[in-house]
């Protein structure tokens, strides 16, 4: 879709220009499923005809030679507190030849990791203010500049201070998406200074909490032209103080410009049938070559080959949100009593190390553990397990249980936010749903769960039919893509009005 030429300019549509502002991009670097979502988003974008371009940080870690990066835009400086700073932009290409421009800083981000330094506040800052002045050197005045999680919420408080008479912005709108309501960006008032906008005040001293902190999350929220979270069951969960994380009160203020548009996944990208990090390929129509691939993750976790116990596997940050908590009193009920094996990918909580550590000890050929980030052994899992467990205490949207159906392993998952609208319980009496789900965040409520998905796998028809199914199914980013260029002509229209 473009956005129309005026009839009385009689010049041919032009495309509607978006510029997508990520802390994180496949594949140029990932800590979770933001970056799959603005990896994949663009090239679906692109498809529709949109011209996007994409901007995100240059870390330490990406590597210039293996991404071909060329200079962009020559090092220029931008205003940081009472100093400036001087940053550089380097260019890579996604997709059929999309822009993703990199903000290089050495003093910022010329380091090992992504996240978690003391000065996190000033490095996103900085990272914005580049993406903003940025396009002026560019010369590329974007019709919506789309904003993802906390690290890029300054750009629509900046569009409605800063830049608010800034011709060169008087057509760009915002939209600021929430991935994770959890992750605030919480920081005290010199980040103000640090961005500039000192004597716009607290954010919403309404909420006692945050009366006396800068709550970057909340400001992208109170002053973008639109907000979406990345599915429809999160964006109404949200609005309740059980899953509000204290913001509650100013989403409902917002509620009439908030939008929940469920993610994709980059169906080529993942795909079992051209995946070349797993041991052999197979899709919906050839399930008897994915054998293969449970004893290839057998041999890998020192399990104990055998092609009939079900594997459950698990790919995950480890933290809290991941239901870890009612996890922890079932495993030994569910490896002594029951005949299976669990693979545990992940990496977070020193707790949760601990915690797996211990269970892989406990069960030796019964439990592998990795306690890593590894993007190949995270598609061995995909393709080896039988089950995939996701029982979170709250999900935005979740895309280990698409790729997961994708490639044929079933999905046990806690019906919350996204994972409750792409999972719906299996009923073998009449054949319908597509994995197996539970309401309670309770123990019990998923070792019953289990207990019924292994129940089920007994039954070799049903669970291939069940295979089938969730192969077949279609997790791509079309649907979802249109529905994101309607918001952002929803954006535009606030702008215009406002
Ligand atoms: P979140 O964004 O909360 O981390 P999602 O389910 O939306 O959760 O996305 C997680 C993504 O990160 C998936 O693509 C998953 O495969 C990947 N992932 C998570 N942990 C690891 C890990 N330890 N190694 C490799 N990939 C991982």
């Amino acid at each position: 879709m473009t956005l129309p030429a005026k009839k009385s300019e009689g010049k041919a549509a032009s495309p509607l220009k978006v510029l997508i502002v990520a802390a994180e991009v496949v594949p140029f670097a990932k800590v979770g499923g933001l970056a799959d979502v603005a990896g994949a988003l663009p090239l679906a974008l692109q498809k529709l005809g949109v011209d996007v371009r994409v901007v995100m940080p240059k870390y330490g870690r990406i590597d210039n030679a293996k991404f071909n990066l060329q200079p962009a835009v020559p090092p220029f400086s931008v205003p940081m507190n009472e100093q400036m700073e001087t940053v550089d932009i380097v260019q890579g290409t996604i997709g059929d030849h999309i822009p993703v421009y990199l903000v290089h800083s050495e003093r910022y981000f010329d380091r090992e990791g992504i996240y978690s330094y003391q000065d996190d506040d000033e490095r996103f800052i900085l990272f914005c203010r580049a993406a903003v002045e940025m396009l002026k050197k560019l010369d590329w005045s974007p019709d919506v500049i789309h904003c993802n999680d906390w690290q890029t919420a300054i750009i629509p408080n900046w569009m409605k201070t800063l830049y608010r008479d800034d011709p060169f912005f008087a057509g760009t709108a915002t939209v600021y998406t929430i991935h994770n309501l959890a992750y605030q960006g919480i920081f005290g008032q010199r980040v103000l200074e640090i961005a500039g906008i000192a004597e716009k005040g607290f954010v919403y001293p309404q909420i006692p909490d945050l009366a006396g902190v800068v709550d970057l999350m909340g400001r992208g929220i109170l002053y973008a032209d639109v907000v979406s979270t990345v599915s429809e069951t999160y964006a109404k969960e949200i609005l309740t103080p059980e899953y509000g994380e204290k913001l509650d009160p100013l989403l409902r203020e917002r509620q009439d410009r908030l939008f929940g548009i469920l993610n994709g996944i980059d169906t080529e990208l993942m795909d079992p049938a051209t995946d070349s990090y797993i041991a052999a390929n197979f899709d919906a129509l050839h399930q008897t070559d994915r054998a293969a691939n449970k004893l290839d993750l057998q041999r890998d976790g020192n399990l104990t080959p055998d092609p009939d116990v079900p594997v459950i596997g698990l790919i995950s940050r480890l933290a809290n949100q991941k239901g870890f908590d009612i996890l922890a009193p079932v495993v030994d009920p569910l490896m002594n009593l029951l005949n299976v094996q669990l693979v545990l990918l992940g990496t977070g909580d020193q707790y949760y190390h601990e915690m797996f550590g211990k269970i892989a000890a406990r069960y030796p050929g019964k439990a592998a553990v990795f306690l890593t980030f590894n993007a190949s052994l995270a598609q061995k899992i995909y393709a080896g397990s039988d089950i995939f467990l996701m029982p979170s205490r709250f999900e935005p949207c979740g895309l280990g249980q698409l790729i997961a159906m994708r490639y044929g392993s079933i999905p046990v998952v806690r019906q919350t936010g996204g994972l409750a609208d792409t999972v719906t319980d299996f009923d073998p009496t009449s054949g319908e749903g597509n994995g197996f789900s539970f309401q309670p965040y309770e123990p019990m409520a998923l070792y019953a769960t289990i207990v019924r998905a292994l129940e089920n796998y007994r039954y070799k028809d049903t669970w291939r039919k069940l295979m089938t199914r969730d192969m077949q199914a279609d997790y791509s980013w079309a649907t979802s893509a249109r529905k994101y260029i309607d918001l952002y002509t929803k954006a535009v229209a606030f702008k215009k009005a406002s």
